[in-house]
């Protein structure tokens, strides 16, 4: 068993099983089993650092949450469609199915919550796993993504709260099409976003010319990769992201940290190991507690091979609870 050295920090994730409630049926990427081995592996990770990793219960958000970025025609057909059960929620990659509104208000919920465990500093940093839903526009679902958990809590930072300025950094395999286009004219919201050349896969976009529009111009760092890219290619390009975000002064950092980059995922076609997510989490980590008091909020993402969503996560995890 590890002990706690005296500078680990305190790590707070939620899973239970309102966590497994948003998935879509068998034979959708998007599945719950996507997920067994990783909570069978942060079960033992709680159990080998006791000080440091805490789990915790997912929360649902309220309607008024889900307000703060998404339209209300747009909350209500989901209501709708939820009472249906049935059909799709965009053009057809994100079905209904009976219960999808309650299920969507936990992965924004518990997103939101653990931006609250960090301000009010129960945690040091939180981890939601069932979040990162970057595709979700504000007024339709998108890439399996109903509601966007990641741009409503944005939203409440900036619009509620007050933040001045917050980062949003994004390692999924697709571009974070969902919160570059919700916050594209927002100078107060830094994006540095590493993915797969939309030339090659889901959502097309996020070149390397999107760089944020009219007062936002300059905040936003997209950065495409080859399909077949590995670890050099990301490291390189995440030193580029963690250079960017210091020319900021973010008060916050929300860190997307999907699994589907790994090599062997089924949609996606980069090669990368857990050694990029490791990286990421451990220089975002560091930078937190040197430029905003340590506030960094992770979500899960996509990742559609449960071995990869398991050594992704777990590395995230891990390198989150230690210094
Ligand atoms: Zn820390
Ligand atoms: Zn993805």
């Amino acid at each position: 068993m590890l002990t706690r050295r005296s500078n680990d920090c305190k790590l707070e994730i939620a899973w239970g099983y309102e966590s497994e409630r948003y998935s879509f049926p068998a034979g959708h990427p998007m599945n719950n089993s996507r997920t067994d081995s990783f909570v069978k592996a942060l079960g033992k990770l709680a159990v080998e650092r006791p000080r440091s990793v805490h789990l915790s219960k997912p929360v649902a958000a309220t309607e008024e949450d889900l307000l703060l970025f998404h339209t209300k025609e747009y909350v209500e057909f989901v209501k709708e469609k939820s009472r249906i059960g049935e059909g799709f929620l965009d053009y057809g990659d994100t079905p209904a199915f009976p219960g999808v509104y309650e299920a969507s208000l936990y992965t924004v919920g518990t997103t939101l919550f653990g931006m609250n465990q960090i301000l009010e500093k129960k945690t040091d940093h939180f981890f939601n796993p069932i979040g990162g839903l970057h595709h979700a526009k504000r007024e339709r679902a998108g890439g399996f993504c109903v509601f966007n958990d990641a741009a409503v809590a944005i939203s409440r930072a900036i619009n509620l709260i007050g933040m001045k300025t917050v980062a949003y950094v994004d390692i999924d395999a697709h571009h974070g099409d969902g919160v570059y286009y919700g916050f594209e004219k927002d100078e107060r919201v830094i994006i540095g976003d590493i993915h797969e050349d939309g030339r090659f896969l889901y959502p097309g976009t996020g070149f390397s010319n999107e760089t944020g529009k009219d007062k936002a111009k300059g905040t936003k760092l997209n950065i495409p990769l080859d399909p077949g890219s590995a670890d050099e290619q990301f490291i390189k390009s995440f030193d580029r992201i963690e250079k960017f975000l210091e020319n900021f002064e973010p008060e916050f950092i929300f860190f997307q940290c999907g699994a589907d980059g790994l090599s062997g995922d089924p949609i996606a076609q980069l090669q990368y190991s857990s050694k990029a997510h490791a990286y990421a989490a451990s220089k975002l980590h560091e930078l937190s507690h040197r430029i905003c008091d340590g506030r960094i909020l992770a979500m899960g993402g996509g990742g559609y091979n449960p071995t990869n969503v398991e050594s992704a996560w777990i590395a995230v995890a891990t390198k989150l609870s230690e210094r």
